[in-house]
C-alpha cells in the first residue's frame, strides 16, 4: 500500500525548523557536512551490520556517497548506499527531536541576538538534517532500510509538516535532495550547484570521512573536448592513523571541529599511540569552552570508538570517567570484536587499561599547561574547573594528580587563585592545617565572623565557593598530609599567641565571668543551637554560629534538599 501522509512535525522539532528557515545562522555551508556526515554513519552502520548479521541483504562492495547536482532543476542531492531507514524510522528519526537539551538549545537560541553564539549552540547541540532547510525551498528523501524491501518517500518545505509515503522500489540507502533556494550572487559563493563551491566544503569538514565521496565533474581535455569523470573528493585518512608529525594543526581542528561541533579551536591537542598486547591509537581534544550540556544529565559524551577504522560507537563512556566527558576524540582500538556491546566493553580489562592510560595522559597534559601556560590554564579551569572536582569523589588513584590540578580562591590574593601546593609552601611556622571556608560567594565568606581570627592572625583561607567544593573537601580531607580543616566547624586550636598567653586561671576566671550570660544564652536558644561557648576566634563580631564537625554546612544542605535527599 503507497500509503500517502501528511504529518506534523514534533512541536520542538518545528521549532527548531522555523530557525532554520528563517535563518539566524550565518554558515549555510554547514548543511553539506551535516548531509555527509549522516551519509557516513549510515555507511559505518552497515558495514557494521554486514559484519554482525552476516544473512542481511546488504552490499557492502562498494559503499560510497555521491554528490549529484542539477544546474536546471537547482537541486543537490547526497546520496549513500548505507543502512537506510524504514517508514517508522523516517517518522522518529526526521520528523522529532529526541535529543536531550533540546528545549535548553531553544531558549538560548532565542535569547541570543548575535549570529555567532547562534552559531556555536547550533553547532554543538548538531541540528544535522535540519541545517539543509538554510539553503532550500524543499528537501526531497528517498531511503530504503538494509534488508527491506519497500522504501519510503519523504518531502517537507520546513513549515510545520511534511508528506510520507511508501514507495516500491528505492536503491539501499538513503538519498537526500535539496531544492535550492533562489540566489542572486554572481560569485557563486553561496551557490552550491557550483562544483568549485561543492569542493570546498567537502575538503574543508568531511576530508576525513572514511567513505569516499564521489561527484561527477566536467573536464576539458588537451584536445578542448569535454567530458565527464567521477571524481573522489575527500582524501579519506583517518588522521589518528597517521604518525603525528604528518599530521598539521589545521587537520587536527578540523577533525575536532567533527567530532565536537564546537567552532573554537580546541585548547589541547592528545595524540597517542598504545603499543604491546593491545594496540590503539587515541586523539583526544580539550575544548576550549564548555558545552551548555555540561552538566545535563544524560547528554552526549565525546569519545567516539572506532576498530581499525570502522566506527564502532559514539559516546564511548567505558573509555573516559564522568568527569572528564568534556574530553572529545577517537579511540581506534585494533583488537576488539566489532559486535562488542557497551555493556562487555565496561568490563573488558584492556578497555579499562586503554582508559586508565587516556585519563593519566589527560591529567599529565593539563599538568604541564598548569605549569607551563597560566593564561590558558586559568582558561580551561572557568570552563571545566567544577567538573575536574568531581573526579576528587570517582577518581580515587589520581587524587593526588587532580587535587594538584585545583586552582582555588584564597584570602592571600583577591586576584590570584593558589594551588595547594602553593598554599603549603605559604603555610605559617606551626601552622598545621589548611584552613578553609565554603560559602555562597567569596564576600559572604569574607565577611564571616568565622575568618576574623584567622585574618587577624595572618592565616591564609581557602575560599570555596562552588557547590562541589562541599562534597570534595568532606571526601579528601588530606593534602600532601595535611588536614583540610574548616574554619567553620568544631573547634579550630589556632594555637594563637593570645591563647599561649593566657594562663588556665585566666581562662577559667573568664568563663566564670561570662557563665550567667552563657546559661541564658544557651536557654533562650535551645531550640537552635546545642551549646554556647566562649571563644578565641572572634576580633570584631560579638558572636558567630559554628557548625559541629560532621554537621553539613549550610551550602550542601541546600544542595541536597535542591536533589531532593
Ligand atoms: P544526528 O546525525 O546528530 O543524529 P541528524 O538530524 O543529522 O542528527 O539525523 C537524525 C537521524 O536521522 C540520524 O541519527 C539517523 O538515524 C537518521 N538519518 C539521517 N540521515 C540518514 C541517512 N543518510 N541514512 C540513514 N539514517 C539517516
Ligand atoms: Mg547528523
Amino acid at each position: 500500500s503507497n500509503r500517502i501522509e501528511t504529518l506534523e512535525f514534533q512541536a520542538e522539532a518545528r521549532q527548531l525548523l522555523q530557525l532554520m528557515v528563517h535563518s539566524i545562522y550565518s554558515d549555510k555551508d554547514v548543511f553539506l557536512r551535516e548531509l555527509i556526515s549522516n551519509a557516513s554513519d549510515a555507511l559505518d552502520k552497515a558495514r557494521l551490520e554486514s559484519l554482525v548479521d552476516g544473512d542481511l541483504d546488504l552490499d557492502t562492495s562498494d559503499l560510497h556517497i555521491a554528490i549529484e547536482v542539477d544546474r536546471e532543476k537547482r537541486t543537490l542531492t547526497v546520496r549513500d548506499n548505507g543502512i537506510g531507514m524504514s517508514r517508522d524510522d523516517v517518522v522518529s528519526l526526521i520528523g522529532t527531536i529526541a535529543k536531550s537539551g533540546t528545549a535548553e538549545l531553544l531558549r538560548k537560541l532565542r535569547e541570543s541576538k548575535e549570529a555567532t553564539p547562534a552559531n556555536e549552540l547550533i553547532g554543538q547541540f548538531g541540528v544535522g538534517f535540519y541545517a539543509t532547510f538554510m539553503v532550500a525551498d524543499t528537501v526531497t528523501l528517498l531511503t530504503r532500510r538494509a534488508g527491506q524491501t519497500g522504501g519510503t518517500r519523504w518531502e517537507s518545505a520546513g513549515e510545520g509538516t511534511y508528506v510520507i509515503e511508501t514507495v516500491d522500489d528505492a536503491p539501499q540507502g538513503t538519498s537526500v535532495t535539496v531544492h535550492l533556494k533562489p540566489v542572486d550572487d554572481e560569485d557563486h559563493l553561496f551557490d552550491y550547484t557550483d562544483e568549485r563551491k561543492i569542493r570546498e566544503i567537502v575538503k574543508r569538514y568531511s576530508d576525513f570521512i572514511a567513505w569516499p565521496i564521489r561527484m561527477a565533474v566536467e573536464t576539458t581535455g588537451e584536445d578542448g573536448a569535454t567530458s565527464t569523470d567521477v571524481q573522489t573528493l575527500n582524501s579519506m585518512k583517518a588522521l589518528w592513523a597517521r604518525p603525528r608529525n604528518e599530521v598539521d594543526k589545521v587537520e587536527y581542528h578540523e577533525l575536532y571541529r567533527h567530532l565536537s561541533h564546537d567552532w573554537t579551536d580546541p585548547l589541547e591537542i592528545i595524540h597517542m599511540k598504545g603499543e604491546g598486547v593491545f594496540e590503539y591509537e587515541a586523539l583526544l581534544f580539550l575544548p576550549a569552552h564548555a558545552p551548555f550540556d555540561l552538566f545535563t544529565q544524560g547528554a552526549r559524551r565525546g569519545i567516539q570508538l572506532y576498530v581499525k577504522r570502522v566506527f564502532i560507537m559514539d559516546d564511548c563512556q567505558a573509555l573516559m570517567p564522568n568527569y572528564l566527558r568534556f574530553v572529545k576524540g577517537v579511540v581506534d582500538a585494533h583488537d576488539l570484536s566489532l559486535n562488542i556491546s557497551r555493556e562487555i566493553l565496561q568490563r573488558d580489562r584492556q578497555i579499562q587499561l586503554v582508559r586508565r592510560r587516556l585519563v593519566k595522559k589527560v591529567l599529565s597534559t593539563l599538568s604541564t599547561l598548569q605549569e607551563n601556560d597560566a593564561e590558558r590554564y586559568r582558561t580551561f579551569w572557568k570552563e571545566f574547573g567544577s567538573v575536574i572536582k568531581e573526579g576528587l569523589l570517582d577518581d580515587a588513584d589520581n587524587q593526588e594528580s587532580i587535587l594538584d590540578l585545583l586552582s582555588l580562591a584564597s584570602t592571600h590574593d583577591a586576584a590570584e587563585p593558589t594551588t595547594l601546593r602553593q598554599y603549603v609552601e605559604r603555610m605559617k611556622d606551626g601552622q598545621s592545617d589548611i584552613y578553609y571556608m565554603t560559602g555562597e560567594s567569596r564576600s559572604l565568606v569574607e565577611n564571616s565572623p568565622h575568618i576574623e581570627a584567622f585574618q587577624a592572625r595572618g592565616y591564609e583561607v581557602l575560599i570555596l565557593t562552588d557547590p562541589v567544593d562541599e562534597v570534595w573537601v568532606e571526601r579528601v580531607a588530606r593534602y600532601d598530609g595535611r588536614a583540610l580543616q574548616s574554619i567553620a566547624k568544631g573547634q579550630v586550636d589556632l594555637g594563637g599567641e593570645e591563647e599561649e598567653q593566657s594562663t588556665d586561671a585566666e581562662r577559667e576566671q573568664r568563663e566564670q565571668d561570662f557563665s550567667a550570660l552563657l546559661s541564658w544564652m544557651a536557654e533562650s536558644l535551645r531550640e537552635e543551637v546545642r551549646e554556647v561557648r566562649l571563644s578565641t576566634r572572634l576580633t570584631t563580631s560579638p558572636a558567630c554560629v559554628v557548625g559541629d564537625t560532621h554537621d553539613m554546612t549550610p551550602t550542601l544542605e541546600k544542595m541536597y534538599r535542591a536533589m531532593g535527599q
